[in-house]
């Protein structure tokens, strides 16, 4: 994967080619295996260029039709599966705890996700800065505390809130 910050950018979505050449010049100069990994990408089929965004909404359902997963609440760092298979669990269960009112179901598998979604959501301490440094210097900083993190006597508070995120729902343990 590549990342990289930057003002809007104009790019045709349908050129695969451009997009490639885009990253190419992105990424050039910067050493390391970058290089190898351009060239690999250059002959890749499979290639997908987007800008990284989400989409908040308000309410998860409208008559029949439901949101799950990353179409609902996406945008979690690390926890997305997590949430899609909770989701289809919660969902599920709904549906089959209100057979004759789905309406109702759907309210209710909202409900019991939202805080956890929610919290799910949270960015990480320092944001995009903190996920995409903007100098080598900050690169070299973000690498170092990650060394050291697990040695630090505060690191509960950092990986001790991720826990309390993917633990922050209980699962009712419906019927049938
Ligand atoms: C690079 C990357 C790294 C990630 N790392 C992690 C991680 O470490 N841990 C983690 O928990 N999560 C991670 N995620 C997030 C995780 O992959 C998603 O949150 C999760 O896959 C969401 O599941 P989903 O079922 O909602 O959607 P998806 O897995 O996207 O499934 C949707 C499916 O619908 C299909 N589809 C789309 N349109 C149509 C259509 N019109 N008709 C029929 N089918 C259609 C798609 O082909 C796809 O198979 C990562 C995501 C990315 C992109």
């Amino acid at each position: 994967m590549f990342f990289f910050t930057s003002s809007k950018l104009e790019y045709d979505r349908h050129n695969d080619h451009e997009q490639k050449q885009l990253l190419a010049e992105v990424f050039s100069g910067v050493g390391w295996e970058v290089p190898r990994l351009l060239d690999a990408m250059s002959q890749a089929p499979d290639f997908y260029f987007d800008r990284t965004s989400r989409v908040d909404i308000d309410k998860w359902s409208k008559g029949r039709s439901v949101l799950l997963g990353d179409a609902a609440y996406c945008g979690s760092v690390g926890m997305g599966t997590s949430m899609a298979l909770v989701g289809a669990y919660v969902l599920a269960g709904e549906l089959a705890a209100s057979t004759d009112d789905h309406r109702a179901a759907f309210a209710r598998y909202q409900a019991e996700m939202l805080g956890y979604v929610k919290e799910n959501l949270k960015p990480l301490p320092g944001g995009v800065n903190g996920f995409l440094p903007r100098s080598r210097r900050a690169v070299w900083l973000r690498n170092q505390m990650i060394r050291v993190l697990p040695h630090l006597p505060m690191k509960e508070r950092m990986t001790g809130s991720m826990e309390r995120a993917a633990s922050a729902i209980t699962l009712k343990d419906y019927a049938g």
